[in-house]
């Protein structure tokens, strides 16, 4: 049998997405292929980026990191969820935490537990419930795999850190298995006449680099896959509106929050993002409700410090790439498409496109199997993760601006109207196993953004009263215990990561 296995493989950008995909195919690939990451100084990254969810601790495993040593060198602290502020209504907030309210009972979802006991008359909220909340508001923050010797889970959390730092770490640990990183820009890119594939990229200074694979990690410019390719974009402006960010780091604030901050504006949201050594800072906005120039005004005045710099304008346009794989070229990465920073889900969209371009590496033959495949479960992932965020913009009661009223009064995908319409009859999710989001995520914002289920599944009827009454008070009692050992979140980190800020 001929080996017609990949030798050369280029990676062309060195963000987060180009370091993402050469640390975890260098280390997974081994010594076998060679990989190529070439990036320009003089272009730089995008500099943003430094919210997470869960996901990501499953690529630091594969990628054998000490958390410890991450967190430290990354300036990064603990994330257990995202603080929604002024979203379903002004002046309400929820935590849309990443575990479960409660314990799921006999097979059934919680949720419908608290909401027969709503329906009887106890008022307690859904995250009464919640030992990731209990923890987050009492800036608390361990490493818990379970509650005691019960059915709870403990803590899961992501982090967040520091985008440059952590493109150097992951730079440091790829170049560490093999990557080889060439300074550079890429001024042409010359494809295979009779097959349209690419064939090489040519730098600035005449150096030419061939590969079998291109992996486009070129962020929005899109170099090989819009650039060369000419592969189009779908626009998904119309669900989500939002075009730009200003964003502005300013000095840090203590205690550190262990959990982001997204605060509903007039005509967007602004984010906070507690690291060591600086508090992150960006205004999401649309500039066809305001303006720059307001959009910095608000940004400014809503900080926690002194602003360290000028705040710094982002253009982007929600949507994806008509298809992630093309002839020999896949993006990844901005490159690919973008769905705002809303739930942090851009860097867990990197790591899981690169895992499935692994799963589905192809020969050097490059059978369009591979690529059909692979476009089929990226697109799918994308449109459920873009239904995940319209849902915090549409299922709203903000009608005090033309920007709210324009996202709760525009038509939706019918993927996201069925669910929102199922969730409100009787409280029942429809689980798509490729979803990013679990059902306590989509219970969470449904319930926070306040979209109440009439009923509850019968099978909550199941228990009398007095069975509903203690199993609801036992639940808060093993987080009252739970939380009652856990360090504080800044005590953790100077315990066990704190960063050197010297
Ligand atoms: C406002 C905003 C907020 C965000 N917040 C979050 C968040 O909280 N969480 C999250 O997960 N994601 C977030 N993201 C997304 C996240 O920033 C990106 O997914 C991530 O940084 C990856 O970017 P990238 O590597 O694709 O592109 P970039 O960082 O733009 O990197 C592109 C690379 O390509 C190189 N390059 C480009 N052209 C050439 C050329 N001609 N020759 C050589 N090299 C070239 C550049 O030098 C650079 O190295 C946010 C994005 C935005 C816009």
């Amino acid at each position: 049998m001929q080996n017609q296995h990949l030798e050369q493989i280029v990676i062309v950008g060195g963000g987060t997405a180009g370091w993402i995909a050469a640390a975890a195919m260098s280390r997974l690939l081994g010594p076998a292929v060679n990989i190529t990451l070439i990036e320009s100084e003089a272009i730089g990254t995008v500099g943003v980026g430094e919210a997470t969810i869960p996901q990501i601790r499953r690529l630091n495993g594969v990628l054998g990191l000490d958390e410890d040593a991450f967190v430290r060198e990354t300036n990064g602290t603990f994330k257990l969820g995202i603080e929604f502020n002024d979203w379903g209504h002004i002046g309400e907030r929820y935590l849309h935490t990443f575990g479960d309210a409660g314990i799921n009972l006999a097979s059934l979802h919680f949720h419908h537990y608290w909401l027969r006991a709503r329906a009887e008359g106890n008022r307690a909220s859904l995250w009464d419930y919640s030992l990731h909340h209990k923890a987050a508001y009492a800036h608390q923050f361990g490493r818990l795999d379970r509650v005691g010797n019960t059915s709870m889970t403990g803590l899961a959390y992501a982090f967040h850190f520091d985008a440059g730092l952590y493109a150097k770490y992951l730079r440091k640990h790829a170049e560490a298995n093999g990557v080889r990183r060439v300074e550079g820009k890429v001024v042409d890119v010359a494809l295979v006449p009779e097959t349209g594939f690419i064939d090489s990229v040519a730098l600035e200074r005449g150096e030419t680099i061939s590969g079998d694979l291109f992996i486009d990690c070129s962020g929005f410019r899109g170099l090989l896959i819009g650039q060369a390719l000419d592969v189009g974009y779908q626009d998904w402006s119309k669900w989500l509106p939002c075009n730009s960010a200003m964003a502005v780091g300013c000095e840090s604030t203590q205690p550190l929050l262990p959990y982001t901050q997204a605060t509903a504006h007039e005509a967007g949201w602004q984010w906070r993002i507690p690291l060591q050594h600086r508090t992150g800072n960006g205004h999401v906005f649309c500039d066809e409700f305001t303006t720059e120039e307001k959009a910095t005004d608000t940004l400014l005045a809503n900080l926690d410090g002194a602003p360290m710099g000028d705040p710094k304008r982002l253009r982007f346009t929600t949507g994806r790439r008509e298809k992630f794989w093309h002839k020999n070229c896949v993006s990844i990465g901005l490159s690919s498409g973008f769905l705002e920073p809303l739930e942090s889900t851009s860097i867990h969209l990197i790591q899981s496109n690169v895992s499935k371009l692994i799963e589905l590496l192809p020969t050097r033959a490059f059978d369009p199997s591979n690529a059909a495949e692979y476009n089929r479960q990226v697109s799918h992932e994308y449109e459920l993760v873009r239904d995940f965020l319209i849902l915090h913009y549409h299922r709203t009661d903000r009608d005090d601006s033309e920007f709210w009223r324009y996202c709760q009064n525009m038509s939706v995908p019918d993927s996201l109207t069925d669910k929102m319409a199922l969730f409100e009859g009787n409280g029942l999710l429809y689980k798509d196993p490729e979803d990013l989001f679990r059902e306590s995520s989509w219970v969470q914002v449904m319930v926070g953004q306040g979209l109440m289920p009439k009923s509850f599944h019968a099978m909550a009827n199941r228990l009398s009263s007095e069975q509903l009454t203690s199993f609801l008070a036992d639940v808060q009692k093993l987080i009252d215990r739970a939380t009652q050992d856990l360090p504080g979140h800044s005590d953790f980190i100077a315990a066990h990561c704190a960063a050197d800020l010297q």
